[in-house]
């Protein structure tokens, strides 16, 4: 990407940028208001993080929850004890009163069809107001033809989570195809849709059938597509721009549009969190003072939308308890030397699998969700000058569910330790000499965790204990769904590092998600949805889709106040006039 700008002028009336869930959804809704959209992104393709995520969104109020019974006084005490000195009530009122508008406007004014699952349980299930279900949604598969001349702009998916090219929806979709090593029913139903993918990205270059984030991207860009938004990659902001009265109004542009931007309405800032920054991550992550302890699958998110806000006030808002929404990774190198990275979102919920620390003891409940589970990883690991920790697993979780990216029986498991994604050890000692943890350690809290798991329980760490948990292992496995005694061998280690799915800290905003700056002022004409703002939820993850949740619905909130808001400061909205439009 050239880091020239050119001579050109642009001319619209909002600028969106980054085109992942918060981008699109000010931009759909910005353009059904009858505005001149445009929207930038600075990687390759459009879709941004949303685009290799799970697509789920966490949002009370949602039709489901109500019919189930679900009410806005137990969603408030669940997120309030979630963040506790944290909680912004305001915020989170913002974020309840605009849901269902919100997800009417995505269901019924764009092609994104949400699937409600029967169950999808709330994180932590022991807190007041958690539910089972009725918060937490997904969307259905999509095809990529809906795209049209857009079907090969889209992020594709995170290579490490697919199986052969395809990514298994959460739900009975993936749990289909982790008993295919088990049922022959399952098997056939893997084959079909493997083969189905194989077919058509050699005939095509890319599946038609999108998945999970890949499904909401396909989705909403396919709106936007339809809508006549233009939308341009390869092409980064790298200047906000505003007029003498302080008013944003434009922005500069370098790579394939290079060029000036001039925005009537305003600037939106959908670019993402900053846990790719090297400089606000010594900043603000406590566990990584020097930069070199944190790995994030995030795209794009290099801390651009504070740089580019900083200049006209823009803030960080560090107070949420928590600076992101964690997620335990294992990062290794293939075997053309590709970084890789793993999120592990699931695996060590399941029967045979527990995680230890360097001196091989367990520290926290595996059935946490990774975000909960990554606090306690960060504080096990406090003080020390790496954080992480080891997944270990012996011959039968291996064989059944395999860790992570290395998959069950049949495949093999030569490769996964070619690279060094996996350790294997023919005895518990052999294996804790590998990963270099003290072998009668290990032994003792093996020895402890397997009495306990044969009875179906865990007294250290009341892993297995909820519903949450019970989602997050096998459910067909007896007595319970998330132990079984790991005493067969040979035995396994998968290493985890610290990771995340975006920033909760960001600029600051307010109601309106308009940026504050230090005086405590709004930036006129300047917004920050998504990743960029910081999160409603104060540092507590309180279910699936707690980030493109708030996104999506700050995101149509921006879209459907923007012209209003520009109006109010010019005493009657001001259509810019003579728009050049470049595709
Ligand atoms: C494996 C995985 C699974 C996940 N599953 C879920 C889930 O199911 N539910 C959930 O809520 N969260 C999930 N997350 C987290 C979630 O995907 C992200 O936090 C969320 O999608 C962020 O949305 P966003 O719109 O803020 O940013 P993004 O979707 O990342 O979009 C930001 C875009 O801005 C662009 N950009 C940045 N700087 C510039 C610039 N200067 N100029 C132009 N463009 C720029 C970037 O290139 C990027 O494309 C998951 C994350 C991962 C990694």
């Amino acid at each position: 990407m050239s880091d020239k700008t050119s001579d050109v002028t642009y001319e619209c009336d909002v600028l969106v940028i980054g085109s992942g869930a918060a981008g699109i959804s000010a931009a759909l809704k910005a353009k059904q208001q009858g505005l001149d959209v445009l929207v930038v992104d600075k990687e390759p393709y459009l879709g941004g993080t949303t685009a290799i995520s799970g697509g789920w969104l966490w949002v009370p109020g949602n039709k489901q929850g109500i019919a189930e019974g679900d009410t806005r006084e137990e969603a408030e005490t669940y997120i309030k004890a979630l963040a506790g000195d944290s909680h912004d009530p305001a915020a989170v009122a913002a974020f309840l009163d605009l849901v269902p508008e919100a997800l009417d406007f995505f269901e019924n004014d764009a092609d994104v069809r949400f699937h409600y699952p029967e169950m999808a349980p709330d994180y932590q299930m022991d807190t007041p107001g958690a539910r089972k279900s009725g918060r937490a949604l997904t969307v259905q598969k999509a095809s990529g033809r809906m795209l049209k001349r857009n079907r090969l702009r889209v992020q594709p998916y995170l290579y490490t989570y697919t199986v052969f090219g395809y990514m298994p929806e959460i739900g009975p979709d993936i749990a289909t195809f982790l008993k295919a090593n088990r049922s022959l029913k399952a098997f056939l139903y893997v084959l079909r849709r493997l083969v189905t993918t194989w077919v058509e990205r050699t005939l095509f270059r890319r599946a038609f059938t999108r998945t999970n984030g890949n499904a909401l991207m396909t989705r909403m860009l396919a709106s936007a597509g339809d809508m006549g938004i233009p939308m341009w990659t390869d092409t980064k902001v790298t200047e906000i721009l505003g007029n003498d009265a302080g008013v944003v109004d434009g922005a500069v542009l370098t790579g394939a549009h290079s060029g000036r931007v001039r925005a009537g309405c305003g600037v939106v800032i959908a670019a993402g969190g900053f846990s790719g920054d090297t400089r606000l991550r010594t900043q603000v992550f406590g566990h990584d003072p020097r930069g070199d302890n944190h790995f994030t699958p995030t795209i794009g998110h290099q801390g651009d939308s504070y740089y580019l806000a900083e200049p006209h006030g823009g803030v960080l808002d560090t107070r949420p308890h928590q600076p992101a929404s964690w997620g335990p990774v294992t990062v290794w190198k293939n075997l053309r030397g590709q970084d890789r990275i793993f999120p592990h979102l699931r695996a060590f919920g399941l029967p045979g699998l527990i995680a230890v620390n360097r001196k091989g003891e367990r520290f926290a409940n595996e059935s946490f969700s990774y975000h909960d589970f990554g606090v306690e990883m960060i504080k096990e690991n406090a003080g020390e000058r790496d954080t992480f920790g080891w997944i270990i697993a012996d011959k039968k979780a291996m064989h059944t569910y395999g860790i992570g990216y290395a998959k069950p029986w049949p495949l093999p498991t030569w490769y996964y330790k070619k690279v060094g994604y996996l350790v294997a050890g023919s005895s518990i000692e052999e294996l804790a000499a590998r990963i270099d943890v003290p072998a009668a350690a290990l032994k003792r809290t093996l020895a402890e965790f397997n009495a306990d798991a044969a009875l179906g329980r865990d007294r250290r760490f009341k892993r297995g204990s909820n519903w949450f948990h019970h989602f997050k292992g096998d459910m067909e496995h007896k007595p319970n769904p998330n132990l079984a005694p790991i005493d067969k061998a040979p035995y396994y280690a998968v290493r985890i590092q610290m990771g995340d799915l975006g920033t909760y800290a960001g600029l600051s905003v307010n109601r309106r998600s308009e940026v504050v700056a230090s005086t405590g002022e709004a930036v006129p004409g300047l917004y920050a949805v998504g990743t960029a703002a910081v999160s409603v939820f104060g540092g507590g993850y309180p279910g699936y889709g707690a980030n493109i949740g708030p996104a999506m619905v700050f995101g149509y909130q921006v879209g459907r106040d923007i012209a209003g808001h520009a109006a109010e400061r010019a005493g009657g909205l001001q259509r810019t006039a003579g728009r050049r439009r470049d595709r």
